[in-house]
């Protein structure tokens, strides 16, 4: 056993004890001391690391404590002294953390964040998701209470494209003048949180994000057209549906069930409000919601080369909700103005 003393002033009172070749019992007990005196002194840290700074003519890296200045020389086996330079000014040590220090702290960082960040973004996704279903039942419940007022019926709804609830051919009869402040007494409920990162987090008094056509705007603005994120296919003429095969022959077994014309028709088979994903051909792909973005892109990539989110929430005319993955949502009607735009869900 060797003694060896510090050559701070502070702790030259102190005799540091350094046993050869020590076990841990005597390394945890040189390392209380250590921490001790880092905080007496902010001039020492711990690190888990056998070190040995040293210019003595014999070193004895096993065991704890700190040598003195006359035998040059700093034994530590938990111990890095980040101001070494206090203890051993020769050493050249001027740095508050060393390079490996901050590196590990950074991997440490680096594989914390790697391990939560995913599981995060996923409980996120969820609450949105949770948001937007709730968002759809309660639409449902618009339309249905709409319906039960008016013998069954849903509003005018012969607009460009289900996703708008008014424009210049519907005007007063539309679906925002028929429900505006009564049955939807929320806004908000109009806007799928996903969205809300993008056109939708100006919701409802958006104005045309674009800014190329003006007219175009929120549920709750006076702009002659008026659309939304969610689609609502209830009492919307003109359209075709789509087998799961691709065919729009009416009497294709697998057809898509028509959306309904009345509320009697709210079966649980048909759809009634989805988001938008559609296709016009020689325009900008729409894919708003769960699947993309406001102007997802060019018809030169599939739809879903924008998704966000692996799925989405699609309404059924009987108030349900189904979860539809990515690859199961498939083009499944198409018409609207024009008369060939597609829409999936
Ligand atoms: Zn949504």
């Amino acid at each position: 056993m060797a003694d060896f003393q510090s050559a701070e002033r502070p702790l030259n009172r102190k005799r540091w004890t350094r046993q050869a070749g020590a076990d841990c019992n005597g390394c945890k007990s040189a390392i209380r001391q250590s921490e001790t005196l880092r905080y007496n002194r902010q001039n020492v840290r711990l690190l888990s690391f056998d070190i040995h700074l040293d210019s003595s003519p014999k070193p004895e890296t096993l065991g704890c404590g700190f040598a003195n200045q006359d035998q040059r020389s700093v034994c530590m086996k938990v111990s890095i002294s980040t101001s070494v330079h206090n203890l051993h000014p020769d050493l050249g040590l001027k740095k508050a953390f060393t390079l490996i220090e901050l590196l590990v702290v950074i991997a440490i960082i680096a594989i914390l964040a790697g391990m939560l960040l995913p599981a995060l973004s996923k409980s996120k996704y969820q609450g949105s998701r949770s948001v937007c279903i709730s968002n759809i039942r309660q639409q449902h419940l618009s339309q249905m209470m709409y319906a039960d007022d008016n013998k069954g019926r849903f509003p005018k709804h012969d607009d460009p494209s289900p996703d708008y609830h008014r424009s210049p051919a519907t005007g007063a009869q539309s679906i925002v003048n028929a429900m505006q402040g009564s049955y939807v007494p929320n806004s908000w409920i109009l806007i799928c949180p996903i969205t809300s990162k993008s056109f939708g987090k100006l919701w409802p008094m958006y104005r045309s994000p674009s800014a190329r056509d003006p007219g175009y705007g929120g549920w709750d603005t006076k702009e002659p057209h008026v659309y939304t994120p969610y689609m609502w296919l209830a009492n919307y003429p003109g359209m075709r549906f789509v087998s799961l095969s691709g065919s729009t022959d009416p009497n294709a077994l697998d057809k898509e069930p028509a959306w309904p014309n009345t509320a009697e028709e709210c079966d649980s088979s048909r759809a009634f409000i989805t988001h938008r994903i559609s296709d016009t051909p020689g325009t900008a792909l729409w894919d708003v919601g769960h699947l993309g973005r406001h102007g997802a892109g060019t018809q030169s990539k599939p739809l879903w080369a924008f998704s966000i989110t692996p799925d989405q929430p699609v309404g059924h005319a009987d108030g349900s909700v189904k979860i539809r993955p990515k690859s199961q949502i498939k083009k499944r009607a198409v018409g609207a103005a024009g008369g060939n735009t597609s829409y999936y869900y």
